[in-house]
């Protein structure tokens, strides 16, 4: 995760803290460096431009050169800046602050990772929190999708609702409020259709199930692979549905960081978990200073 980046900015960082004394042209020359990093990490451009301003006024001040240790004073500047472009050290994580169940619908585009995602999620509410969690897939479009949660929730010992083949996402949705109702069910969640690309069919069954359904939190999953097109799609989605924050799968792969860094700044959105591998248990609650650290290694 994060490896070339990691490198890239290791090996300007090395060179500021073996200097000692620095003088406002050597934090100008590495912030030169630090931006080339970011545009190969293939992050947004104004997220690049605003987070080297940010750093360069912080870091060319006084105090800061004329401290014992002015290369760590930087490091430190930018470890705050990306901590910030992350979306801050008190990103919120799941709202289940609610009367149950609660319900948690998930959204995004086919492969984007939204099964794998939501099971994970399942197991994740009820192993560490213990909630009474059930599952529903409302994808009718993509043959075997139903079948397929059905088989990671008996992997991750969830409930899923049982299928009743031709009926349309609503009437699962509705199904779903009530099978979850009877079995008092803490969390629901539901595991929407996803698509190939963005359309207005996709986003019009999003908006009937939220409307059945109220969810209290909407995830979108997107595959931090696709680097800025994950923040485009994120950016179609939340014009048209109430997001409350992104699953961003494949870290596991991205040696990049791009969507991850753009994501909060672009969107608006937060982070609230990191996909990290193909199994159950490959998902991380999205720590921004965590991630801030991995960066700078
Ligand atoms: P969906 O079409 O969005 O529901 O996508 P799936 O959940 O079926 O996932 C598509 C593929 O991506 C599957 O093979 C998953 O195992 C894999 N996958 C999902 N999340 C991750 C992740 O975080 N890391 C890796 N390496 N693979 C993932």
């Amino acid at each position: 995760m994060f490896d070339s980046l990691s490198d890239r900015l290791g090996g300007v960082f090395d060179k500021l803290r073996g200097r000692g004394a620095l003088k406002e042209q050597d934090v100008l020359d590495a912030m030169r460096e630090v931006r080339i990093a970011l545009l190969e990490a293939d992050v947004a451009l104004p997220v690049v431009r605003r987070f080297i301003d940010q750093v360069t006024e912080r870091a060319v001040g006084e105090t800061v050169l004329r401290s014992v240790t002015p290369g760590q004073q930087v490091v430190k500047i930018v470890n705050d800046a990306l901590i910030e472009t992350l979306g801050g050290e008190d990103t919120p994580g799941l709202d289940l602050n609610a009367a149950p169940p609660i319900v948690i619908m998930m959204v995004g585009l086919q492969g984007s990772g939204k099964t794998t995602s939501t099971a994970k999620i399942a197991k994740l509410l009820k192993e560490k929190q213990g909630k009474k969690v059930m599952m529903a897939s409302l994808d009718v479009n993509r043959p075997a999708a139903q079948e397929q949660l059905r088989v990671l929730g008996e992997q991750v010992s969830v409930a899923t609702l049982p299928i009743i083949a031709g009926q349309q996402p609503t009437e699962i949705a509705t199904r779903a409020m009530q099978a979850a109702r009877l079995q008092a069910v803490d969390v629901l969640m539901l595991d929407t259709a996803g698509r190939l690309h963005v359309d207005q069919q996709l986003m019009d069954e999003m908006k009937a199930v939220a409307a059945i359904s109220t969810p209290r939190e909407t995830l979108l999953v997107v595959d931090s692979l696709t680097g800025q097109d994950a923040v485009n799609v994120a950016q179609s989605f939340a014009g048209q549905v109430d997001l409350t924050g992104v699953v961003l799968t494949r870290m596991d792969g991205d040696a990049r960081g791009g969507a991850a860094l753009s994501m909060r700044a672009v969107t608006g959105k937060p982070i609230k978990f990191a996909g990290t591998g193909e199994k159950m248990e490959a998902l991380e609650v999205f720590h921004p200073s965590r991630v801030a650290n991995r960066i700078l290694g």
